[in-house]
């Protein structure tokens, strides 16, 4: 099922958009069929758990009756699918080895592939959804760039997962741009300021069920900045694959359904080209991920 935000008079609601192009608001459709469903959010429907899933899968299958909840898709403004995550997105960086390369060239440093997945954190206040601005002063960073990355959404909490079970605590995916200031990144020798910047972290434009998407190592990610393609590889060209991130994050630390990991983002940043191109004033971005959509946004640099 694809899964969405959008901007409604009365604040942001969720809402589904089924294969024949028809979409519904799910707040609507729930109060109908399953009245004691906490369906304000998104966020609420994937803390729903089993019995929500279930409820959005039934009028999935069969929305006869629903026409009042229906919706003209093309006409509304989506947000992300998770406006104001309860935590930060967990993100992982230098998960691609063409991507670790680039990097250690363009900071004239020996390649190390990493030993263990290395995490940071984008604050919640970074998100922005499909179509909306990313907005970086240039007094803030000279050097903002792009990074296309698969989203995994957890939907059931847990620690200490196996990787044999990491897959059952996958609600389902989305599209992440790790918006990074560069200088930033470099001047505090660790990544959250750079990364963390408001409107650095576009989402959307779907949360795709797992079911949709039987296998994520297959998913190809593209990132185009003005048309032109930068970034084109596929998730099972990760150094740690998905099991392996959500068994090493959830050691001793409990994931909780709403969750996001960024998986880390592949080869073709701005920043490792000869020379280096940045985002500027009117750029485009589009991160394109198989079986998701296109996550489209334009970059304002005042
Ligand atoms: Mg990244």
């Amino acid at each position: 099922m694809k899964l969405f935000s959008f901007e409604h008079a009365d604040g942001v609601r969720p809402g589904i958009l089924l294969e024949d192009g028809r979409a519904f608001d799910l707040t609507l459709a729930a109060a109908r069929r399953a009245p004691n469903l906490a369906a304000s959010s998104l966020r609420a429907l994937i803390e729903g758990g089993p019995e929500a899933l279930a409820a959005v899968s039934a009028i999935a299958h069969d929305p006869t009756g629903l026409e009042d909840a229906s919706l003209d898709f093309p006409g509304l403004r989506l947000a992300a699918p998770i406006p104001r995550p309860r935590k930060n997105i967990f993100c992982v960086g230098r998960n691609y080895v063409e991507h670790v390369k680039e990097g250690a060239q363009a900071n004239k440093i020996e390649m190390k592939i990493p030993q263990a997945p290395q995490f940071f954190t984008k604050p919640p206040t970074a998100v922005i959804g499909p179509g909306a601005s990313v907005r970086v002063a240039r007094a803030v960073t000279e050097r903002l760039d792009y990074e296309v990355e698969l989203g995994v959404v957890i939907g059931k909490a847990g620690a200490d997962i196996a990787p044999e079970n990491a897959y059952d605590h996958i609600f389902g995916y989305t599209i992440v741009n790790d918006m990074t200031g560069r200088d930033l990144q470099r001047l505090h020798e660790q990544w959250f300021k750079g990364k963390g910047l408001d409107t650095s972290c576009p989402t959307g434009p779907f949360i795709v069920t797992k079911d949709e998407i039987p296998d994520p190592r297959i998913l190809n990610l593209v990132c185009r900045v003005n048309g032109e393609t930068r970034q084109s590889a596929q998730v099972s060209m990760m150094i740690f694959d998905i099991p392996t991130l959500i068994a090493s994050l959830s050691r001793g630390m409990t994931l909780e359904p709403g969750d996001i990991i960024a998986t880390g983002t592949p080869s073709g940043v701005g920043f490792a080209m000869e020379p280096p191109r940045f985002l500027r004033q009117g750029d485009i971005v589009e991160c394109e991920i198989d079986s998701i959509g296109t996550l489209r946004n334009p970059v304002e640099t005042p």
